[in-house]
């Protein structure tokens, strides 16, 4: 995804996102910080001076596709002397140095805490191979420009690095210690988006429920912004289960705009599994959770990630990961094979002894049984009328409209005849079909 725009002309930009939510939210931030310095925005990689690689490490897969995408630009460059190219972001902080050496075509490497600086390091002279890389407990990103893609929502990021340490993750080596931004600023950004056409907006952070100013805590603040006026939906990702609290139920239940849709990571089933991962809850806590979740928010929406694989997971651990599934039955889920990212604790310390195969073996069922488990729940919905955001075209669409209910899932829905309907606008939906991964319906006549 490229995104941008202009002023003083230092040179031209584009950013390329690879990643989480958190990432897409950095690029904006990118865009702002570069574009208040005079970067204008290229219309196409080849038009760019500066091409920056916003980058994830969660995955091996996202890793290598950044890096091969690195290493693709080579010609590009070598045709082109004067092309800058930035690797930023969590791989660049997480294993900048070491790749140093495997990619001399780009410039710069910087770090999330080093966004604010990359103009001043763009600047100088010599950029050649440069890190920044050093991690600063006291960058909160406050007060720093977004330059938002327009869309139905906007992403404001609440809440930075993550304190958990859970052994696989490679975040908390990458974003470092936790950093809440203070209310006020968030309930600016906020206003400032709504005043610019936004109606929903996502609460982002690594472990979004952590978030915490003083003694105002994120049931608080979730109870503090749904008496913003002018706000249409309030989303947050991604909570931890051991976070989530009785009290942040309640304050979801009673705030007008919060959506009804969780997005919980399980992991793994298995009480040992999650032991050596240093989840911080056992399977029962995580099922009596979503439980009460069922309960105080009614129709709710459940969503999850999944690992299979992990270190030590025997077959009957991973049973244990089936029966939560069954047990819970998610909307839908995304589902992984655990892979070793380096210099976690499970790299270092743990034996990566469930051969590929096996690995593969096992994601093949969880996927195939969280497809049963999708479809189930959203056939649930055939017969319902929904209150959908309208996010734009449906993909191929022949007129048709892309939106999500308040639980999340994806409706594809034809308008009614000549009514033309805008971005941002919420319409009561009739579900008359469904498959595994999405809704269908019509526009109702409001009554
Ligand atoms: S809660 Fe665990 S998995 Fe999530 S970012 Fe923190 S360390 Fe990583």
């Amino acid at each position: 995804m490229t995104v941008g725009v202009h002023s003083k002309q230092m040179g031209t930009y584009c950013i390329e996102t690879y990643g989480c939510q958190m990432n897409l939210a950095d690029s904006e931030l990118i865009s702002g910080i570069l574009e208040k310095k005079g970067w204008v925005r290229a219309q196409s990689v080849q038009d760019a001076d500066l091409i920056v690689i916003n980058t994830c490490t969660v995955r091996q897969r996202a890793a290598e596709r950044a890096i091969g995408h690195v290493r693709s630009l080579g010609s590009l460059k070598a045709a082109r002397p004067g092309l800058r190219i930035a690797l930023v972001g969590c791989l660049a902080q997480h294993l900048g140095p070491d790749l140093r050496d495997r990619l001399p075509e780009v410039d710069l490497f910087a770090g999330p805490d080093a966004y604010r600086s990359l103009p001043a390091l763009l600047e100088r002279s010599g950029v050649d191979g440069k890190c920044a890389l050093r991690r600063d407990r006291s960058e909160t990103y406050d007060g720093l420009p977004v330059i938002r893609r327009k869309g139905a929502n906007a992403w404001v990021s609440i809440m930075r690095g993550c304190d958990r340490a859970c052994t696989y993750c490679a975040v908390p080596l990458a974003r470092g210690r936790e950093r809440s931004l203070p209310v006020e600023s968030i309930r600016r950004d906020i206003e400032k988006v709504i005043s610019e056409g936004f109606t929903a907006v996502t609460l982002l952070g690594q472990s979004v429920t952590s978030y915490r100013d003083g003694d105002r805590d994120f049931a608080w603040l979730i109870e503090h912004l749904g008496e913003l006026g002018g706000l249409g939906k309030l989303r947050f990702l991604s909570p931890h289960p051991a976070d989530f609290t009785p009290r942040l139920l309640e304050a979801l239940r009673h705030c007008p705009v919060a959506t009804r849709h969780i997005h919980l990571p399980l992991q793994s089933g298995s009480n040992r599994i999650l032991d050596m991962m240093r989840r911080g809850y056992t399977r029962e806590q995580y099922i009596e959770l979503i439980e009460h979740a069922r309960v105080t928010l009614p129709g709710v929406g459940i969503t999850t990630d999944l690992m299979v694989g992990f270190p030590g997971e025997t077959q009957e651990d991973f049973r244990q990961t089936i029966g939560v599934m069954e047990t819970v039955r998610f909307d839908s889920a995304f589902m992984f094979a655990y892979s070793a990212r380096e210099r976690t604790y499970a790299a270092r310390f743990l034996d990566d002894d469930v051969p590929a195969h096996e690995k593969r073996r096992r994601l093949e069922e969880v996927i195939a049984l969280q497809e049963s488990h999708s479809l189930q729940r959203f056939s649930a919905c055939v017969g319902s009328t929904l209150e959908v955001l309208v996010e734009g075209p449906a993909k191929g669409s022949g007129g048709l409209l892309f939106g999500r209910g308040d639980d999340f899932k994806n409706t594809v829905f034809q308008p009614l005849p000549g009514r033309k309907l805008s971005v941002g606008q919420i319409v009561s939906v009739e579900i008359t079909a469904a498959t595994s991964h999405t809704l269908k319906g019509q526009q109702r006549q409001c009554p």
